[in-house]
């Protein structure tokens, strides 16, 4: 999905296509690229527990927990050993040294996580979705649409972004005026 929004444009352009992109993801079930890019000499983990901890999932019906693309959610070997030897569940090998969570998860208790403080990594980064959307500059942080959250945080993330471009190019030029 291409995740370009046009910064130049008007503010009112910009919410425009901003809606679109985002109603366009929730219709596809897609990421929504974030207009954040993977870069080197970049604190990532820092980036990422930003966006993880903007995060609201206090009045979440564990959505993430209840579906999955259809798919199952991948667990690495030593999540898959700990989940059978702590909780008593098997999980299936789903190739490529991955073991499959199907959805609604086997661990999940009315909206809470049995295995909570011991969740697998996957778990732990959703709805970050690492190296799924890109655009001309590299590739871009992004959130699964699935999230109810995703698209509200998503929303605020590109406004921000917005109003700081527009920030910099009014100081630009009045920089460039009184020199
Ligand atoms: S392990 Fe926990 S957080 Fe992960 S899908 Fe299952 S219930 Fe949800
Ligand atoms: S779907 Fe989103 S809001 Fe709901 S529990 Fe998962 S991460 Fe939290």
């Amino acid at each position: 999905m291409e995740g370009v929004i046009d910064f130049s444009k008007s503010k009112s352009e910009f919410i425009t296509d901003l809606d679109k992109l985002l109603l366009q993801a929730v219709k596809l079930r897609a990421v929504i690229p974030l207009p954040v890019h993977e870069a080197r000499g970049v604190d990532a983990s820092g980036i990422m527990s930003l966006i993880l901890s903007s995060i609201d999932c206090s009045s979440s019906d564990a959505k993430c927990c209840r579906e999955n693309h259809d798919t199952p959610i991948p667990v690495m070997e030593f999540e898959k050993n700990l989940i059978l030897s702590k909780y008593g569940i098997s999980l299936p090998d789903i190739g490529g040294y991955w073991w499959g969570i199907r959805t609604p998860c086997p661990l999940l208790s009315g909206n809470n996580c049995i295995c909570y403080t011991e969740r697998p990594m996957v778990c732990r980064y959703y709805p970050l979705q690492p190296g799924l959307a890109k655009d001309r500059d590299g590739i871009m942080y992004s959130l699964d649409s699935i999230c109810p959250q995703a698209p509200i945080l998503a929303r605020k993330i590109y406004t921000i972004t917005y109003e700081l471009r527009e920030n910099q190019e009014h100081l630009m030029l009045q920089t460039r005026r009184m020199s």
